[in-house]
């Protein structure tokens, strides 16, 4: 941690791949893996003479990005060459947005345990990533298979003061990109990636310090880790009198420290100009407020109304909406159980062990809204037990047979009427006088073993709440 005298300034960007089937100029695939060079076309290898088009899919994705996060989407925005050479990017320049990006504005909104936060973001801007090398002994492979796949760039402002924050702002934008279709959210194979500019000031310090931007970030525990160390060092150099340079360094995980990479001296100058083979980005009238309409309701106001109009925990409201589709079959079986509180307890329980234990998605769910409420019904109305209702369960989840059917067959239907429940009675107590006996010395905890007994002889159906009630009143009397 830093010393208690200086905060810690972080600034993140963020680069999102967009969950389009084709790149951004070319019609070649994204899918990820497949042989080295499988997807690509003469745009993404950048050969003379083709011409890039503006995949529309991408772009309807980052303006649903924008609006997600409350961002000013910009009627006219610009495209332009980054200049910078490595061997992964054919062009010599990456096609990006620099002084009209696509969505200003907006920002992220994320829980801390000081309470809800809000950090701000500067811009979203879309652009097209590199290729990557393979290297393999001496030798490095060029792989452009990712060359030229839509990316959208979120950057903050300077605004986040601890790397916790930084990690639950990057988990809250992150939930809400997967939640609105735009990225699949993965870490791990960099299609969802973060850079984060750290500096150090004190307290009282009215301008920023220098700060360095960090990379090969690839999960929140090593952002978390990498921040910290970061801004350590920061705070122990200026405090032995020294300086920071701006630079770029690279996270390394294995011994937990940062190390330059390239200083900002040094950096490229990426001679930005317009690109001249893509006219300005013109958005049509409507076409922003026909991707608005489309907007779903974001997690976060789902959380609150889940609490607020169905009376759940704040926990149970994370629990359910971790998932959009989870949450949107969770939503239909209220529609049709009217009530949400049981539905809740069988997809927290029961459904999601099954989903888990069997591997598969809610979207593979082979049963209906309107059968999880029959088998509510059932449970209410005595129908069933709590155990048998398990057992109904599981087979509606394996088969999605009708509730009835699957009762029938196996037999589960509870016993209620008082005739059979009676009978079974009078035989448990004629077996055991002592314990009658011991009941109406006072020991009444006795009565648990006859309900014990009473349910064998009925082969477990039983309703548990009658025999009780009947058990008493015949121990009495
Ligand atoms: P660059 O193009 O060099 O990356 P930007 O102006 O786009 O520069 O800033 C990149 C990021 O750096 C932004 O997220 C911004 O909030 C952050 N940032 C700027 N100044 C500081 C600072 N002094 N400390 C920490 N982060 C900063
Ligand atoms: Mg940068």
């Amino acid at each position: 941690m830093p010393r208690a005298d200086y905060q810690v300034v972080i600034g993140l960007e963020v680069h999102a791949q967009l969950l389009t089937t084709s790149k951004l100029f070319s019609g070649a695939s994204t899918s990820f893996g497949g042989a080295p060079n499988a997807h690509t076309s003469v745009v993404c290898l950048g050969l003379p003479g083709v011409l890039p088009v503006v995949n529309r899919h991408a772009i309807e994705l980052a303006i649903r990005a924008g609006l997600a996060l409350e961002c000013r989407i910009a009627n006219v925005s610009e495209w332009s060459r980054k200049h910078y050479f490595y061997p992964d990017l054919p062009k010599g320049y990456q096609v990006t947005q620099y002084e009209h990006p696509l969505c200003l504005g907006g920002r992220v909104v994320f829980d801390t345990p000081e309470g809800e936060k809000a950090v701000r973001l500067t811009r979203i801007h879309v652009e097209e990533d590199a290729g990557k090398l393979v290297h393999e002994g001496a030798a490095s492979l060029v792989d452009l298979n990712r060359a030229g796949t839509p990316l959208i760039e979120i950057v903050s402002e300077p605004e986040l003061r601890s790397a916790d924050d930084a990690v639950e702002y990057l988990k809250a934008l992150r939930d809400v990109l997967v939640w609105v279709g735009v990225n699949d959210g993965n870490l791990e194979e960099g299609s969802f990636r973060c850079d984060a500019n750290v500096s150090v000031m004190k307290h009282d310090a009215t301008t920023f310090g220098t700060r360095c931007e960090l990379k090969n970030l690839n999960s929140f525990r090593f952002i978390k880790q990498a921040i910290e160390v970061e801004a350590q060092r920061h705070v122990e150099l200026l405090e032995s009198g020294g300086v920071v340079e701006q630079e770029t360094r690279l996270f390394d995980p294995q011994r937990g420290e940062t190390r330059s990479m390239r200083s900002k001296e040094d950096a490229h100058d990426y001679r930005y100009f317009p690109e001249p083979d893509l006219p300005p980005l013109v958005l049509g009238a409507g076409d922003v407020d026909s991707i608005r309409e489309a907007l779903p309701e974001l997690p976060r106001a789902r959380r609150a109304r889940y609490v607020t109009s169905l009376g759940l925990s704040a926990y149970d409201a994370q629990v359910l909406t971790a998932d959009r589709a989870f949450s949107d079959f969770f939503e239909r079986c209220v529609a049709e159980a009217h009530e949400a509180k049981p539905v809740a307890n069988w997809f927290m329980g029961e459904l999601s062990r099954l989903l888990n234990e069997t591997n598969t998605t809610v979207g593979e769910v082979k049963f209906s809204p309107a059968q999880l409420a029959a088998l509510l019904r059932a449970v209410k109305d005595g129908v069933i037990s709590g155990p048998g209702a398990k057992e109904v369960f599981a087979e509606l989840f394996a088969t999605g047979k009708d509730v009835q059917v699957i009762i029938d067959e196996k037999g589960l239907a509870q016993v209620n009427d008082d005739g059979p429940l009676l009978l079974a009675i009078e035989q448990a107590l004629a077996e055991s006088p002592k314990n009658v006996e011991s009941y109406r010395g006072g020991n009444t905890k006795i009565v648990g073993y006859f309900v014990g007994q009473v349910m064998k002889k009925l082969g477990g159906k039983g309703n548990p709440k009658r025999i009780n009630e009947l058990l008493v009143e015949k121990l009495k009397g």
